[in-house]
């Protein structure tokens, strides 16, 4: 594998493609974890999104032999208590997907006023070396509002309805060159991309 290839260790093809389109920015190709079959799952048990991403880093990582991005992220909303939060992808319970989790978001906050309704998404990147050690962590965030109603179909999970207020537009309308300035995710690479760089003659 070439020094400029990186794994990631996600399941989820949207979230690949972003990563994937960050790094390639600087040079670096992704190769998602479902290109090596016989890796197993990793059980999300951590109590934060960090912690999530050090584990599914560090497990892949030992289980590959290879330098492997673990990436968490989510949905706070203030209303809510932070819920959804690190269960974001699991919020609508067993088989849940995209469209399930919106109709429980959306049914979750009927009653909360327009003024009411602002949310964060939190991203957290780890690198774990060959060895499962975490060499590099960070995060970023991203403030925006819940609409009531689905607008655009670009991004993924609850972009319809985070609506950025400074474009008066929601992640799923603004395009990818925009949300990979402004997203959870762009901020927490922007922090991680020149640590990565530092270590990257390890590799
Ligand atoms: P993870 O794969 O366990 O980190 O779960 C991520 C979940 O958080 C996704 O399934 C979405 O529900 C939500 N999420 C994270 N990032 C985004 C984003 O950029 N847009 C929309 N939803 C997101």
């Amino acid at each position: 594998m070439s020094s400029r290839t990186i794994v990631l260790a996600s399941r989820n093809k949207k979230k690949t493609k972003e990563v994937s389109e960050i790094l390639a920015m600087v040079g670096f190709t992704v190769l998602p974890v479902t290109d090596f079959p016989n890796v197993g799952e990793v059980e999300e048990d951590g109590t934060t999104f960090a912690e999530n991403a050090a584990k599914k880093a560090s497990q892949v990582a030992r289980e590959l032999n290879l330098w492997v991005i673990g990436e968490d992220s989510g949905l706070n909303v203030d209303a809510l208590n932070g819920a959804p939060g690190i269960y974001s992808a699991r919020y609508s319970g067993e088989g849940a997907t995209d469209e399930r989790n919106n109709a429980k978001l959306i049914a979750d906050l009927a009653d909360a006023a327009d003024d009411k309704r602002g949310a964060g998404y939190i991203c957290s990147v780890a690198l774990s070396n060959p060895a499962g050690e975490i060499r590099v962590a960070c995060e970023g965030t991203c403030r925006g509002r819940i609409l009531r109603e689905a607008n655009g179909d670009g991004g993924f999970g609850y972009d319809p309805y985070f609506l950025i207020p400074e474009y008066h537009l929601t992640f799923g309308q603004l395009s990818s060159v925009v949300k990979h300035r402004l997203s959870h995710r762009a901020r927490a690479f922007a922090k991680f991309i020149p640590l990565l760089m530092n270590i990257s003659r390890e590799f």
